[in-house]
């Protein structure tokens, strides 16, 4: 079966628990407006202009970000480093894009990976409608769930369309007991006021078994790619956050007995 990614990141430390290969799966239905990674959102391959100066003289070129793989081909690039996920407890991590968008192609490469006795996650949104969730969950040893804003109208206007299928594709992967982190990605103005926390925090108390959370801060580091795919940064000029800017919010849910990794 073949699939479409863009990316394999390999001795990533901050994607799950170990040292991880990153596998980044093209295609996501989401356009958050700080999204860093926007050469991943469309399922296709996508052109990015590359400007080079040398002196006085600027040169332009093109490069195609991914590419079709079989699951074999992906599997052999990830058992490379089998040893290090054996030695650190690491695994494989599937990120994007959205993942869950090519299901099929996601579920063959976990089964290949538990069959190597690899350890799996998957990072995602879950604004996907997928019947091959609670398959998919069978495979799978950790998600890290991304919660942009619990607050619908925000979701809507800065994240796009899903709010209710992520929560309720939070609430299936709760209930089929699979170990989740909630990843909270802390946008000025969009979930870090006092009401985005509260309504984080009421949201989140649905599921009371998931109490770990990991804070990710902004950042403009994806700025410049906007330029290069013809494409509008939408944050302007907003800078930014540092580890610093996070302590308020980190607090907040400490005092309610989150777990922040
Ligand atoms: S869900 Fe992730 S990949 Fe998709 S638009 Fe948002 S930040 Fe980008």
């Amino acid at each position: 079966m073949r699939g479409n990614i863009f990316d394999i990141k390999r001795y990533a430390i901050h994607d799950g628990p170990g040292i991880r290969t990153t596998v980044f799966l093209k295609g996501c239905n989401l356009h958050c407006r700080w999204c860093h990674n926007p050469e991943s959102q469309s399922l296709q391959p996508t052109v990015m202009l590359q400007v080079h100066r040398l002196g006085d003289k600027e040169f332009r070129e093109e490069s195609t970000v991914g590419y079709s793989v079989t699951t074999e081909e992906l599997m052999s690039e990830i058992l490379k480093d089998q040893v290090f996920f054996e030695e650190s407890g690491g695994g494989v991590t599937f990120s994007g894009g959205e993942p869950l968008l090519q299901a099929p192609f996601l579920l063959e490469i976990l089964k290949l990976c538990k069959a190597h006795k690899i350890s799996t996650c998957i990072d995602t949104a879950g604004a996907v409608s997928c019947e091959m969730l609670e398959e998919i969950c069978r495979y799978t040893d950790l998600f890290l769930y991304d919660m942009k804003t619990a607050e619908e109208a925000k979701f809507t206007e800065f994240v796009g369309r899903g709010f209710h299928q992520v929560l309720e594709n939070l609430g299936c992967i709760a209930g089929y007991g699979n170990r989740v982190i909630i990843r909270i990605p802390v946008i000025p103005g969009v979930n870090n006021t006092p009401d985005g926390q509260q309504a984080l925090l009421d949201c989140l108390k649905q599921w009371p078994a998931l109490r770990e959370v990991e804070f990710l801060p902004y950042h403009r580091t994806g700025a410049d790619k906007y330029r290069r795919l013809g494409m509008t940064y939408e944050m302007g000029d907003l800078a930014s956050m540092t580890e610093k800017d996070l302590c308020e919010i980190k607090e907040c849910f400490r005092r309610n007995n989150y777990t922040i990794l």
